[in-house]
């Protein structure tokens, strides 16, 4: 429920709106940048009448927010959400792009790597310790060694990291060592897993689930949201269609229908929609053509030995390649690159 006030409204106003809400059960926050006081209410709204608002002082509208997510929504947050990880800004006019291999591999690997992504223009930098495989005879992991690996990667190029959490379990660990949770596509429902990053506040990357709604998607992060943690960003994917030539169907109309729902952060991972190679490039483009945030990319130096994913995997060059073409379009739509840093 959305509470407008007359410009006239006074702070004692607003007090006797809280006080009410609160006697609800029922959460206020401020809604900022609308030139005058507006307030949200989160929680069980439903037990509150409208006309018992309407009837205090200086009262000017009180709007039902039908979505079920509310602190995600739009109308609670008009402005975009930008999210800072490690000094770099997520949401601003520069693009986020995340780039590294599906699996860290070992340390010199991710270093190499990530020297490599840093050079061709990439500020965020991916690996995957905790892996979500499809059989359980697949390799799973390096888990905290990989993060170790990841860390140094990061000492090497100053570049933030980007990480998969699979379970409870590891929570800790990868808070310390992470600068951005991800939260994979299988885990996207895990409704316990999300309550407890959400009360941390490292920023989380929260995928599409292979066939979640916008609604069920924008809910998981409600549910991080709610306990506490702002700083989501969500990851469009691809999702599961009817379609088996790729692995799965990238829907881009998800960057404007996020957009205008949601406050929050999209990027795109055209790696893990396509499942080959060849049509990344093509999925990283309409990502940026469409005005998500930022993209994540699956690279590797030597794609066939790769420990994962290695079919949709491009090499430094190929990577190097998408993004020259990719300034293009980002110009066209009035966004930046990242700035190539040295060292
Ligand atoms: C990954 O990023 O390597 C991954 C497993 O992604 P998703 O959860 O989107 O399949
Ligand atoms: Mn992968």
């Amino acid at each position: 429920m959305i509470i407008v006030f007359r410009r006239r409204a006074t702070a004692e106003d607003v007090n006797e709106v809280i006080k009410l809400a609160e006697s609800f059960g029922v959460e206020s926050h401020m809604i900022e940048g609308q030139g005058r006081n507006v307030i949200g209410l989160v929680g069980d709204t439903a037990k509150i009448d409208p006309l018992r608002i309407k009837a205090l002082d200086n009262i000017a509208e009180v709007v039902r927010v039908s979505a079920p997510y509310k602190l995600a929504n739009r109308a609670f947050h008009p402005d975009n959400t930008q999210i800072e990880v490690r000094g770099q800004i997520i949401g601003g006019k520069e693009l986020a792009i995340m780039a590294g291999p599906c699996s860290v591999e070992g340390e010199e690997h991710m270093v190499m790597m990530a020297q490599r992504m840093k050079a061709a223009g990439a500020n965020f930098i991916r690996g995957g310790a905790f892996k979500p495989r499809s059989s359980p005879y697949s390799f799973q992991g390096l888990g905290v060694k990989g993060l170790e690996h990841l860390v140094k990667a990061r000492e090497a190029t100053g570049l933030p990291i980007v990480t998969e959490l699979m379970s409870t379990e590891h929570l800790d660990v990868v808070v310390e060592m992470a600068d951005m949770i991800q939260i994979g596509a299988r885990n996207m429902q895990n409704f316990d897993l999300l309550k407890e990053i959400g009360k941390t506040k490292t920023p989380i990357l929260l995928k599409r689930g292979l066939t979640a709604t916008y609604e069920e998607w924008l809910m998981s992060a409600e549910y991080i949201m709610s306990e506490g943690n702002p700083n989501v960003i969500l990851c469009e994917r691809g999702i599961r269609t009817y379609e088996p030539e790729t692995r799965n169907t990238l829907d881009i109309q998800a960057v404007p229908v996020i957009k205008q729902k949601s406050h929050l952060p999209i990027i795109v991972d055209p790696s893990h929609a396509a499942g080959m190679d060849w049509l990344v490039a093509a999925g990283a483009r309409a990502g940026v053509a469409a005005g998500a945030d930022g993209l994540m990319i699956e690279t590797h130096n030597e794609p066939e030995k790769a420990w994962s994913d290695g079919q949709q995997c491009l090499t430094p060059d190929e990577f190097a390649d998408v993004m020259a073409q990719l300034s293009k379009i980002a110009e066209a739509v009035d966004r930046t690159m990242p700035e190539v840093k040295e060292g």
